[in-house]
């Protein structure tokens, strides 16, 4: 009897079970930071665009009615400064990096192309750029046409698309002749595949080439340190795990010994010496600044500054402790429910390989986001036939999970009897 007992107890697909899990979280108060207006809705999309911190929320009141309507354009005094102070605020809880090496501007999109194209000017004469297949689509076609425009070429790994970066093929790409950069996310934005910073580094820095990742699917879920890695450049977005709102700045990181030789293609004010003296000819500032273009989105980057908090609060390897128990519970209950009604796992199974989402494959997946949100469970459709689960480890409870995976089943059974009928 007792046994019964405790074999039910360990059931994960018992409700009781993921609540027995929140009660043991000690992440689980942070959900209360946000704005969750609608209980019953499942977001299982944290890694498209993170939740709204009640914070945030107070911060943005503040910065509209006060600075901005009151204090007009004599705020600019405490605005300035702003970029800098939430880079070195990213730099110290999320990245790994040192003051100074971090700051806010553009989107990830147009700091890619800046600091892509600083590091091809740098490197060797034409030397090639590398990334691969299966890289978020804006990375691949910023790089298609710098490539394009310099006449230089540009390689492109073979990915598995659930798997992720191949050493290999990547140690034989380098080995082809004179690479100049070496470009690649972190953690895939599909299948959330993480790769090795520290060994790919090594291996890029070994054949004379600089390293530039895109950390925007990794940022706020899983730890960085680019210091130890040795990583020369970074992007990322801060819409997504680090919850700064629709549109809020990217980040650029520059290791510190290379400021000074890289050069960005954008020749704004914002990144000029001595601002202000409106002189004649651009002279870039000495540090970071040098990659800042023109005037920042001040209410968002406000919105990131209460993000980066919420996260530093929290602690990037309780985060990371979390992440991994949301996605191994989620992927538990994939087990139980889903892979006998045609899903298979579309991401790595090894926890230590993967970041904070989990990407199932069915060949009805349109069908199937298109039911889960008619029935409140919020994920992504990526093709090709994936569904795309990123729960948050700030704002998502174990019993969001149950609830979202509940309905996918439902949702699959349904169709399946459809088809039948
Ligand atoms: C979300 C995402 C982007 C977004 O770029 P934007 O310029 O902000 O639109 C870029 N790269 C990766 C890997 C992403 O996941």
């Amino acid at each position: 009897m007792s046994e019964t007992t405790a074999t039910t107890a360990a059931d994960l697909t018992d409700p009781a079970y993921a609540a027995s899990l929140d009660e043991a979280d000690p992440l689980a108060h942070l959900r209360d930071r946000f704005a969750i207006p609608d209980p019953d809705l499942v977001y299982l999309d944290g890694n498209s665009l993170g939740r709204l911190p009640l914070a945030t929320r107070a911060r943005l009141g503040q910065v509209i009615d006060e600075e901005w309507g009151r204090g007009l354009v004599r705020s600019w005094d405490q605005w300035i400064g702003l970029p800098q102070r939430v880079g070195d605020l990213m730099a110290e809880h999320l990245l790994g990096a040192r003051p100074g090496e971090v700051a806010l501007s553009d989107c990830t999109t147009v700091n890619l192309y800046k600091l892509a194209v600083a590091a091809l000017d740098a490197g060797p004469e034409g030397g090639a750029i590398i990334t691969d297949d299966d890289n978020f689509p804006t990375d691949r076609y910023v790089l298609q046409g710098i490539a394009e425009r310099e006449g230089r070429e540009l390689r492109l790994l073979h990915t598995d698309p659930d798997e992720g970066l191949d050493m290999d093929r990547l140690a034989a790409a380098l080995e082809a002749g004179a690479v100049a950069l070496v470009s690649l996310s972190h953690v895939a934005y599909r299948s959330g595949a993480l790769a090795d910073m520290v060994a790919v580094t090594e291996l890029v820095h070994r054949a004379g080439a600089l390293v530039l990742w895109d950390l925007c699917h990794a940022v706020g879920a899983v730890p960085i340190d680019l210091m130890a890695a040795g990583a020369d450049l970074a992007v990322g977005c801060t819409y997504k795990y680090v919850d700064g709102g629709p549109g809020a700045p990217a980040f650029l990181y520059v290791r510190r010994e290379l400021q000074a030789e890289l050069r960005q293609p954008i020749w704004g004010w914002f990144g000029q010496e001595d601002q202000f003296e409106m002189g004649p000819r651009y002279r870039p500032r000495a540090g970071i600044e040098r990659f800042l273009t023109g005037t920042p989105p001040v209410p968002l980057l406000a919105a990131v500054e209460e993000g980066v908090a919420l996260l530093a609060e929290a602690g990037i390897e309780a985060l990371r402790a979390k992440g991994v128990a949301l996605t191994e519970y989620l992927i538990g209950l994939y087990e139980a429910w889903l892979r006998p009604l045609g899903f298979s796992l579309a991401s790595p199974r090894d926890p230590a390989r993967r970041g904070s989402h989990v990407t199932l494959h069915h060949p009805l997946a349109g069908l199937i986001v298109q039911g889960m949100a008619a029935r409140g469970v919020v994920a992504d459709l990526r093709a090709p036939e994936r569904v795309r689960l990123g729960p948050s480890p700030l704002s998502t409870s174990f019993g969001e999970v149950h609830r979202g995976m509940t309905v996918i089943r439902q949702v699959a059974e349904d169709l399946r009897k459809e088809r039948r009928g």
